[in-house]
């Protein structure tokens, strides 16, 4: 690049802010500490998925047979044979939560899509740019959708054939939807299983619960329709990106011809990363699954470290089972942008992922969060 003096000093003090800030982030579930300088050389050639990985391109320069083993090992981590499955590497869990509402609208083009409070807020966007129907549910206390209102809402709607937008870690609070009670109540109303579909929007839990010795229901095998993860939050990646997992049979009513990459293409874009799908791949293969298992299990111990510190500070700290999300009530405004946590309503949380080595971080925005329940105490006792 043949870039002024000024311009790469710019590029150099951006260098430099984000150096500072690398294993800064404990209000976001991304994971810090990825490395895959072994695929930098592949930022010399303009790569290129567009399409279905199961065909043969005309467009050389692509990584299908990589997006390939990437959709081998996820059919695997989400119960659902290797042949009966479809999926591919996306630019992020919106797009896969896009794809899963495509498949289901398809199959019931009138149906409403069903959600609760507790949603990610790009389900609004999908169901607009989708125009489908949709119905937000109540949600319990916990962050997980309430059967009970779902299923009312379906019977005062007379849906038969309801589109479920299943949570599988709310972002707030990590709670996962009861879809076995889902599926029982369904069965109970005499809706049988080929007349509802089930997306799971399992962004950040969706590389946590294959970890867990019990995990809650969240597969295919589970009678999951579809699932949607994020690259870039448990497994990391510097650039966005997700993987989406649906049945076949479904997967190929959507299915167009293009003639002149001769490719089909059932994907949401046209041209697609090839580079994250490299970087996907060399994840999986970065850690076996007892790896994994043990990466889970040092976050899910960080998570109870910081309840259980917050709560003997007297801080009404919690998180849900098998969650890295540890909820407490919303410090002042000083707090929350210094330690750039997300904070919702009157709740706060921080996210114990795997770049937190040590306690370090954890330990001081939980004295900074304490001194300031304190002050926020004292004040409100004049
Ligand atoms: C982060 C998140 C998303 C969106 O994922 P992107 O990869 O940012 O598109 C969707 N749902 C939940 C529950 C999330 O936490």
């Amino acid at each position: 690049m043949n870039l002024s003096i000024a311009n790469k000093e710019r590029l150099n003090s951006f260098w430099s802010y984000c150096l500072q800030h690398q294993h800064f982030n404990i209000g976001y579930p991304e994971s810090a500490d990825f490395d895959y300088s072994s695929l930098y050389r592949f930022f010399n050639f303009s790569l290129n998925n567009c399409g279905d990985w199961r065909e043969l391109s005309n467009y050389a320069l692509n990584s299908f047979e990589f997006e390939e083993d990437v959709m081998h090992y996820f059919s695997n981590l989400f119960k659902i044979p290797f042949q009966d499955s479809w999926g591919y590497v996306t630019n992020g869990g919106t797009e896969g939560n896009m794809f899963g509402c495509y498949l289901a609208r398809e199959l019931f083009p009138n149906s409403t899509l069903y959600y609760s409070k507790e949603t990610h807020y790009s389900v609004t966007k999908i169901a607009k740019l989708l125009r489908m129907k949709s119905c937000i549910v109540d949600s319990l206390d916990n962050g997980e959708i309430n059967t009970d209102d779902l299923i009312l809402k379906i019977i005062s709607n007379k849906d038969k054939q309801p589109i479920i937008f299943a949570n599988v870690g709310t972002t707030m609070s990590g709670a996962v939807d009861n879809i076995s009670d889902i599926q029982l109540r369904l069965r109970q109303m005499n809706i049988k299983r080929h007349n509802y579909y089930l997306h799971a929007d399992a962004a950040l839990s969706g590389m946590i619960l294959p970890f867990v010795d019990t995990p809650q229901p969240f597969t295919f095998a589970d009678g999951i329709d579809s699932i949607s993860v994020s690259g870039h939050k448990m497994i990391g990646s510097p650039i966005p990106c997700g993987i989406v997992v649906a049945r076949c049979e479904n997967v190929d009513r959507i299915s167009v011809d293009v003639d002149y990459i001769s490719a089909r293409d059932q994907t949401i874009s046209g041209s697609r990363n090839a580079h994250s799908v490299l970087m996907m791949w060399c994840a999986i293969h970065s850690y076996s699954h007892s790896e994994w298992q043990q990466r889970i299990q040092t976050c899910l111990k960080m998570a109870q470290y910081a309840v259980d510190k917050l709560q003997r500070a007297g801080i009404s700290a919690w998180r849900n089972p098998n969650s890295i999300t540890v909820v407490f009530p919303r410090p002042s405004e000083e707090v929350w942008r210094r330690y750039h946590l997300a904070v919702s309503g009157s709740l706060a949380h921080l996210i114990t992922m795997p770049h937190h080595k040590t306690t370090q971080k954890i330990d001081e925005l939980i004295e900074a969060v304490i001194i300031d329940q304190k002050e926020l105490l004292e004040l409100s006792t004049y």
